[in-house]
Order: C-alpha cells, then sequence, then structure tokens
C-alpha cells in the first residue's frame, strides 16, 4: 500500500515537487477537520433533536394513555375529549396515532384508514407487555413511538420488558411522528456551515499557498547560489543557513566547490610546468641555430657540434612527451590495468638487464637479490615502467664507482621491492615533494643527465593503481631506499 502511493507519487510530475506535497499537506490538514466538524456538529444536533422529540412525543402519550383509561376509551372511542386531544396530537406532530385494543385490534387511526383493522407486530406485543419502543427511520423521515395503555398506578418505565406471559398493558398507542422540521433545520444548517466552510477553504488555500511557498523558498535560493556560481558570476562560498538540510547541502556543495578549486589549480600549475619544460629545449635549440645563422662561413666541425645539441634537445623534448603521455596513462582509472599473472623475478631481471650496460658505463654495480620467486597479478608494462624509473633514478643520482641493490621480497600477502643506493640522498626537506610532477631537487643537474621530473609521479602512479603504496629514505651523500609494496594478488 504504502509502495503503491510512493510509485503513484513518483509517477505523478507535480506531485514531485516539495512544494506541491507542501500545498495538499496544508490543504488537507485545514480541509479534513473542517469537513468532519461539519459532519459531527450536524449529527450530534439530529441525534439530540430527535431524542427531544422523542421525550417531548412520549411524555404528551403518557398523559394521553391516562386519559384514555379514564374516559374508558378502549370500551368506547365516542369521547370526543379524548377524540379532539388524538387530533390535536396527530396535528401538533404531524403524524398519524393508532389505538389499538387488547387483541390487536385498531379502534382508532387518525387517519382513518386501518380502523377495524389487527396490527400483530414485533412493537405492538412487546408493548402489551409493558414495553414501550421508539424507532427513528432516518431514510423515510418519521419516528415510530409505542406506548402502552397502562394503569398509571401500574405503569412500567418504558425500556424494562415485563416477564414473559404477563399483559400489563390495556393497549397500544401507535404513533408516527413526522422529523420534516428537524430534517429542514438540518438543511439549513447544512447550507450555513457549508458557506463557512467555502470561505474558509478559500483562506486555506491562501495559507497553503503562502506557507508552502516560504517553506521552500530556502531551497529556490540554494539553486538560485549553486546557479550563479554554475554561470560563473562568482566562485565564493555560498550560505543559506535556513534549515539544517539547506546548510547540509550547501556544506556538501562548498566542500565540492573546493575540491574543484585544488584540481583547477593544479591543472593550471600543470599546464604552466608542462609549458615551461617543453618550452626551455626549444629555446635552447632555438638559441644555436639563431648563433648559427647569424655566423658567416660557418666550420663544419662547429655545425655538427650545433647540430649534435640541437638532437639532444629534440630527444629531451621527445622523452618530455613520452613521459607525460605515460602519465596521462597512469592517471586513468585502475579499471585501465591489463592485469596477468606475472613472475616478477623475470620481470626484475629483465629490468636490471636492459640498465646494467649503462650504469657500468658509470661503474656503478647493480646487485639483485631475490629473497624468494614471486608471481603476482601486475600489469606487466606499467610495473616495468615504475620499477625502470627506481632503478633507473639510484643510477643517476649515484656517485662514480657506487652501487644500486636491488631486493625482491615477498610475505603472504605483499610481495616488495627495495631499491637502495649508495648516491647523492636526497636532503629531507625535498622528500615530500619527489612525487609531484616535474618536481627535481637539483634542477640543472637532473636536467643534465636527462631528468624529466616526471619519473617518480609516473612510478608513484603505477604503484597506487596496483593498491600498493612507496616509500623512501635517505640520508644526504650516503644514499637513498626506495620500498614497494604491492598485493600478490590484485584486489577488484
Ligand atoms: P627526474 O626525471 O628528474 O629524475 P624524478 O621524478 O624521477 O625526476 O625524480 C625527482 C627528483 O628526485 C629528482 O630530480 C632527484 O632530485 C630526486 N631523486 C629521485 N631519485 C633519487 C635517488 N635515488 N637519489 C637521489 N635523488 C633522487
Amino acid at each position: 500500500m504504502f509502495s503503491k502511493c510512493k510509485n503513484y507519487l513518483a509517477k505523478v510530475k507535480i506531485l514531485r515537487s516539495l512544494k506541491a506535497r507542501l500545498f495538499l499537506i496544508i490543504l488537507l490538514a485545514g480541509i479534513i477537520p473542517s469537513v468532519g466538524m461539519r459532519h459531527a456538529i450536524l449529527q450530534n444536533y439530529e441525534d439530540r433533536a430527535v431524542s427531544v422529540r422523542i421525550a417531548d412525543v412520549q411524555n404528551q402519550f403518557k398523559i394521553l394513555a391516562n386519559h384514555l383509561l379514564t374516559y374508558s376509551y378502549l370500551h368506547d372511542t365516542s369521547s370526543d375529549i379524548v377524540n379532539t386531544e388524538l387530533e390535536q396530537l396527530s396535528n401538533l406532530y404531524d403524524g398519524r396515532v393508532l389505538v389499538i385494543d387488547k387483541n390487536f385490534k385498531v379502534i382508532k387511526d387518525t387517519y382513518g384508514i386501518s380502523e377495524g383493522k389487527t396490527v400483530i407486530s414485533e412493537e405492538v406485543i412487546r408493548c402489551l407487555k409493558g414495553s414501550g419502543s421508539t424507532n427513528y427511520d432516518r431514510k423515510n423521515g418519521y419516528i415510530e413511538i409505542t406506548t402502552p395503555i397502562v394503569d398509571g398506578t401500574l405503569s412500567v418505565p418504558a425500556g424494562t420488558e415485563e416477564k414473559e406471559g404477563g399483559s400489563l398493558a390495556e393497549g397500544v398507542l401507535l404513533t408516527s411522528v413526522s422529523t420534516d422540521t428537524i430534517t429542514t433545520t438540518l438543511e439549513i444548517l447544512n447550507r450555513k456551515a457549508l458557506i463557512v466552510e467555502i470561505i474558509a477553504l478559500i483562506f486555506i488555500i491562501a495559507i497553503a499557498f503562502v506557507l508552502s511557498s516560504l517553506l521552500t523558498a530556502p531551497f529556490e535560493r540554494v539553486t538560485q547560489a549553486i546557479n550563479a556560481v554554475k554561470a560563473g558570476f562568482t566562485d565564493e562560498q555560498i550560505s543559506v543557513n535556513d534549515y539544517v538540510e539547506t546548510e547540509h547541502i550547501v556544506d556538501a556543495f562548498n566542500q565540492l566547490l573546493g575540491r574543484m578549486k585544488t584540481l583547477d589549480d593544479s591543472r593550471q600549475e600543470f599546464v604552466s610546468n608542462v609549458s615551461h619544460e617543453l618550452k626551455t629545449p626549444l629555446t635552447s635549440m632555438k638559441v644555436l641555430a639563431d648563433s648559427l645563422m647569424m655566423q658567416e662561413e660557418v666550420p663544419v666541425e662547429l655545425y655538427k657540434e650545433f647540430m649534435t645539441d640541437i638532437a639532444n634537445e629534440i630527444e629531451r623534448e621527445n622523452k618530455i612527451i613520452n613521459d607525460l603521455l605515460s602519465l596521462v596513462k597512469m592517471d586513468k582509472k585502475a579499471a585501465d590495468l591489463n592485469i596477468d599473472s606475472i613472475d616478477i623475478n623475470d620481470l626484475v631481471e629483465l629490468i636490471l638487464k636492459r640498465l646494467r650496460p649503462i650504469a657500468r658505463k658509470q661503474g656503478i654495480e647493480i646487485i639483485y637479490e631475490s629473497i624468494r620467486p614471486v608471481t603476482a597479478e601486475v600489469d606487466e608494462v606499467k610495473l616495468t615502467q615504475a620499477l625502470s624509473n627506481l632503478v633507473e633514478n639510484a643510477v643517476k643520482y649515484n656517485k662514480p664507482q657506487g652501487w644500486v641493490r636491488v631486493t625482491l621480497d615477498a610475505d603472504h600477502q605483499f610481495f616488495s621491492v627495495e631499491v637502495s643506493d649508495s648516491g647523492i640522498g636526497i636532503p629531507a626537506e625535498a622528500l615530500e615533494h619527489i612525487y609531484e610532477r616535474f618536481y627535481r631537487v637539483d634542477k640543472s643537474h637532473s636536467r643534465e643527465i636527462g631528468g624529466t621530473g616526471l619519473g617518480l609521479a609516473i612510478t608513484r602512479s603505477a604503484v597506487l593503481m596496483h593498491r600498493g603504496s612507496i616509500k623512501v629514505s635517505s640520508e644526504e651523500e650516503k644514499g637513498t631506499t626506495f620500498t614497494v609494496k604491492i598485493p600478490l594478488i590484485h584486489p577488484v
């Protein structure tokens, strides 16, 4: 039932509006009590009027019953006094009076139709036993009252039944009293109440409209404030503190706004860094080309030298672009990982095989220590790139005749790759920045040895995509250790 109502509310578009719902609730809260009250008052009036009429009639007919006995009317209906009295009462209550004797015979009918006939009904039988009855027939607009004709000294109060077999009453007065006057009064009252109700309804509609508008106004204000931010008129934090609810919405929105701002700032910073990094090799190339062009009769050797420099700059530009592309790939969702079960020993050995010749050139020895065979679910390409960057850095930022140690280990949950070197180390204050894009401790030195400042950012992204962690510890002039920890089974 409840879900049906909910479905219906969701389907009817207008009812999905909070304002419309509030309007309806206030309207119903106003109308239902007033309609209920009208019905209750009218019902109350009707009950009261009917019972007053019954009491009135019963009193009159009790007196009449005594007169009937006094004038022995049940044996002789010629008494003018009683007949006049009967007529008067019949006219007074706009009804019909039947006088029935002990033998269920109608001895007098004020309508003159049923005289001489026999009336055997439950009410009459009961009444003959001394117990009068009343019956209100609302549909046909009359009350039927039976009054026992009993000797006053033996009279039994109405409603108390006499013992089985004992016939107390000499006869019965069967009266039908019209309730037209009550019905007419009811109609007049109903009409007046309806008029009051319609006037009240107009007021209730006005109040419902004003209240529902007032109550939903703060939500309109929230929408307006958000729209203003959306349209770009302002990027200030918004505030609508009318309700706790609007405060919550606005707080959540402000937090989102803050996050977007941070993202925007970092995007702007990134773009300016990228432009700067890409411009540097271009500027060098231009300077080299210009100086060649400005000189006349340049010796071939100088040409060759300058062209080699230009080629190096192009190489550098290429490296930056490649690193940027790698970083963009790493920035994508973890769903883009190409997970396979890979032998990590083989993977590390392959990386070292490729890097050993470069290290050897600088007289650096690479030592590989594999504690146990490890197979893990990883993206081979991305992990290779991440670990290569670490080993490359360990070689690049080393000292002549230094060493690099790579250790592979695992527990039941993770495998770890530790890359330690005997290099120049990283100053403590720089440690928290090394994963930032384009950050380099010593810009010129890094550039000299072909660094782009993107290597560790790429490594960190790749490790995080694998739901792993990366840690660094370093001491200046002594060396650095990077430790990467990655789950053996890739969490879905
Ligand atoms: P780059 O391309 O300059 O090497 P990275 O992001 O790989 O950029 O590294 C950022 C900076 O961190 C480097 O410029 C360097 O100063 C420092 N760094 C990284 N690895 C090491 C290391 N093993 N020893 C000393 N310094 C390091």
